[in-house]
């Protein structure tokens, strides 16, 4: 049975590669744990005029290459275990496309599909004003993440410029375009993950005109996946799914058309022309390529083996756990690790940073491309030491990134 702990799954992986670089005891110590984190208790006034206390976190893993940086998720399942996770794994993504940022990781345990937009912001607000301390453009800089998303990012900025008296827009990013959002934030996540794709089809020589995808969670990353795999490449999106359930159509769905019945009904299901398939059921298809674009754990050492998609492209944070990962690599299929596969989100935050602190912005072409060099040097450097130690590409791609952020500490004479 495998360890379904998110925390304990990062630090084994971790583990893997300090064996592989043969790292010393020492230096896997200070790498197995966050250098900070803050647990808050929020209180909020709620529609019924009620106080209700939530919970969040937020999680400074690594600053050693740069200011913290990572999302903040909004979701009734959260535990610190998750978020320290999130944070390790924001670490390596950084350092993997090489971006001069560490990595860090904000939840809050709550529900917002059960919050009204009034109670929402008032959340949002109280969570960074009790975290302001450790926070800001130099020092750690949140995102969207699960269930949270521009407007919330908004509403945090306005809330800690008010604290500092200025306007702070570079202290968060994936912030609406008017108020110092970058062009192409929105889809950076499945765009950078789109890009791996193209570069893994060519690897393993798949033709990705007409090859078939299916993708589990149809948020920001799989709804943005679904539309650019079409565009892009020509691929035909056979399934999708959300928390409520999946949908098939072997002669290709519509992304656009599904987020809109999405919109309209909460749901994926029930898509006009579709047959109902359950989530498990999904990652189980006769596919070429398969996204996993939902929350942690769905691939696990029960279902590695009955999956046939030869390419599996992890656009959501800690979809594997390393029993599966094993049985993946023995079956040969090319696995582009999450942290390198979703990357783009945060190479486009960086972008986002950047902008912001010469307040001079960018257009989506010049935003294209440069997270396409970006990622796809990423790609091309993990499957290189993949090569060289003989190893699958989500070790390769921690040596990738776990050297980096050594060198980093090193230089600096914390090691
Ligand atoms: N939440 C996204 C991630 O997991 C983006 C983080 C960011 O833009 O800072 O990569």
């Amino acid at each position: 049975m495998s360890e379904l702990n998110p925390f304990l799954i990062a630090q084994r992986q971790l583990d893997e590669c300090a064996r592989i670089l043969n790292l010393d005891d020492s230096v896997r110590e200070v790498l197995r744990v966050p250098m900070r984190e803050m647990h808050v208790s929020i209180p909020v006034r709620m529609d019924d005029g009620k106080i209700r206390v939530f919970k969040g976190f937020r999680v400074q893993y690594n600053d050693a290459r740069g200011p913290t940086k990572g999302g903040i998720r909004f979701h009734p399942d959260e535990t610190v275990d998750t978020v320290r996770a999130l944070a390790a794994w924001m670490t390596w993504k950084a350092a993997v496309v090489d971006i001069p940022l560490g990595g860090g990781k904000g939840g809050v345990i709550c529900n917002p599909k059960k919050m009204s937009d009034g109670e929402l912001e008032r959340l949002s607000r109280a969570y960074i004003q009790s975290i302001s301390q450790i926070v800001g453009p130099e020092k750690d800089v949140p995102a969207p993440d699960v269930y949270t998303n521009p407007q919330i990012m908004a509403w945090m900025m306005d809330e800690f410029s008010k604290i500092y008296q200025k306007n702070q827009f570079g202290m968060i990013t994936g912030k609406p375009l008017e108020l110092g959002g970058s062009a192409g934030r929105g889809d950076a996540t499945a765009r950078g993950g789109c890009y791996t794709i193209r570069e893994a089809a060519e690897e393993i020589g798949m033709d990705l005109k007409g090859a078939t995808v299916a993708i589990q969670g149809y948020g920001n990353a799989g709804y943005y996946a679904a539309t650019l795999v079409t565009s892009l490449y020509g691929c035909k999106v056979v399934a999708v799914s959300d928390s409520r359930g999946g949908i098939v159509n072997e002669a290709g769905l519509d992304g656009e058309a599904v987020f809109e019945h999405k919109a309209k009904t909460g749901s994926v299901v029930n898509f006009p022309g579709s047959t109902p398939i359950y989530n498990e059921d999904l990652l189980e298809l006769d596919v070429d390529v398969l996204i996993p674009a939902a929350l942690e754990n769905v691939i696990t050492d029960a279902n590695a083996g009955n999956i046939k998609a030869k390419i599996i492209c992890e656009l959501a944070n800690g979809p594997t756990t390393p029993e599966a990962d094993e049985i993946l690599y023995n079956n040969d299929v090319h696995v582009i690790p999450d942290f390198l596969a979703n990357a783009g989100g945060v190479t486009v935050s960086y972008f986002e940073m950047v902008q912001n602190f010469y307040m001079y912005y960018w257009d989506e072409e010049l935003v294209h491309e440069r997270l396409d060099k970006k990622m796809t040097s990423a790609y091309h450097a993990t499957l290189h030491t993949s090569r060289k130690y003989k190893i699958n590409m989500r070790q390769a791609a921690y040596v990738v990134a776990v050297e980096r952020v050594v060198e980093a500490m090193r230089l600096r004479g914390r090691l």
